[in-house]
């Protein structure tokens, strides 16, 4: 085999392969953590982090990842910022492609690469993403001081950025399409009881109307009616899709949404030293703590796999 640039790769910088680089770097593998944007993935995304053991008080998303960076970083761990375009898992030499054409190679790899927010699909959406259309209440919300606005999705995400968004925004309307949230019961609460919160109940966006910036939407309502609701501004909040565009899925085993399927241990069927931890592992809850659990118990097998840790 000819020599690998690295031990270990990491694809992915949010809570998983942060987590995952934390332990390789502490364990002095040869590793290098690759990542597109800034490290901290989706959670960035997130004003606010009520639920990370340790942290009493809360923390806001920014920190929390800026700490699990810095705490990585401690150990020395070496980061690359670049997209990885392709990847070969088979066989002993694993080989990444970047976008540059770089091509890195190692002997074992963890997939930490995520997932984006779902978008509903209707018309106006896409022309009006930018303008009105947000799925980011963090990194959008100040733009709505004092207006009207809407948000789509019974979830955790939305019922917390619905909540956020309340700092800014005159009116919040939370449209769902049943009349009960999927949310915690926390959330739940703060979020009924918040005057400025107001619920559309068993109905769905139909269409976003504006010329250059969101008016209203069109609700379609479950019993077949339909009204307009005029908001500036429209969070869609509905879940999230697989970042898995760069991976080679037909050497990956995945599910019917194409999220990665592992073992118990992280493992990825079929391919020796190939791991997936955090939100592109397919499974039921998708939660920060859970990440970060993922990337330690991938890192631990790749581990095993080096011939560094005992069996
Ligand atoms: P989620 O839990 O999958 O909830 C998605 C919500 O959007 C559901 O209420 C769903 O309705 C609704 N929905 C789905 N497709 C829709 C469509 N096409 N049109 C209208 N509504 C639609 O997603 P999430 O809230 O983004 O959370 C993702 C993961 O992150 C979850 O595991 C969540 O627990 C976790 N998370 C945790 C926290 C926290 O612990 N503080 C915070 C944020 C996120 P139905 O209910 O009818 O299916």
């Amino acid at each position: 085999m000819n020599k690998p640039d690295y031990q270990l790769i990491i694809v992915g910088g949010g809570p998983a392969g942060l987590t995952a680089g934390l332990y390789a770097a502490r364990g002095r593998i040869k590793t290098l953590l690759i990542e597109k944007g800034a490290t901290g993935g989706q959670v960035l995304m997130t004003d606010w982090v009520d639920n990370y053991p340790a942290f009493a008080d809360g923390v806001t998303g920014f920190e929390l990842m800026d700490k699990m960076t810095a705490h990585a970083e401690r150990f020395g761990l070496e980061k690359k910022f670049a997209a990885v375009e392709s990847l070969d898992l088979r066989g002993d030499l694993k080989k990444i492609r970047l976008d540059s054409g770089e091509i890195l190679t190692a002997q074992a790899v963890i997939l930490c690469t995520g997932a984006k927010p779902r978008q509903i699909g209707v018309p106006g959406e896409a022309e009006l993403q930018g303008k009105g259309v947000s799925y980011c209440a963090t990194c959008d919300g100040p733009f709505y001081r004092n207006q009207e606005i809407a948000v789509v999705g019974g979830g955790n995400t939305a019922i917390q950025e619905a909540i956020h968004l309340t700092h800014f925004a005159k009116k919040v309307t939370v449209i769902h399409r049943r009349d009960s949230l999927r949310a915690t019961a926390v959330l739940q609460e703060k979020a009924l009881a918040n005057e400025k919160i107001n619920f559309i109940w068993n109905a769905q966006v139909s269409e976003i109307l504006g010329a250059d910036g969101v008016e209203a939407v069109r609700i379609k309502h479950n019993d077949d009616s339909a009204s307009v609701l005029p908001v500036t501004g429209i969070f869609v909040l509905i879940g999230v899709k697989a970042n898995n565009e760069a991976l080679p899925l037909e050497q990956l085993q995945t599910d019917a949404d194409g999220f990665l399927i592992t073992d118990s241990e992280m493992a990825c069927p079929g391919l020796p030293g190939v791991y997936a931890a955090g939100d592109i592992r397919s499974k039921k809850f998708r939660q920060i703590i859970n990440a970060a659990g993922e990337g330690a118990n991938a890192e631990l097998s790749a581990e095993h796999y080096l011939g560094i840790l005992p069996g």
